[in-house]
């Protein structure tokens, strides 16, 4: 009996808006770090900052 290791990673990023304080979650994409802000809320149009960078594991 062999099992597969081939599991899959994907990293996600989590931001929050520092105006409205909106969540939300995409994909990791190059150049992304804790804490810095590449993006603009949808919501408000204030500045979305990166809170976590995170993996999750799929199999
Ligand atoms: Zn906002």
């Amino acid at each position: 009996m062999s099992k597969s290791k081939n599991n899959l990673t994907t990293c996600y990023t989590s931001l929050e808006c520092n105006s409205c304080k909106t969540l939300k979650k995409r994909k990791f994409t190059d150049g992304d770090f804790v804490f810095s802000s590449s993006e603009t809320c949808s919501d408000c149009n204030g500045k979305m900052l990166i809170i976590k960078i995170f993996g999750v594991t799929m199999d």
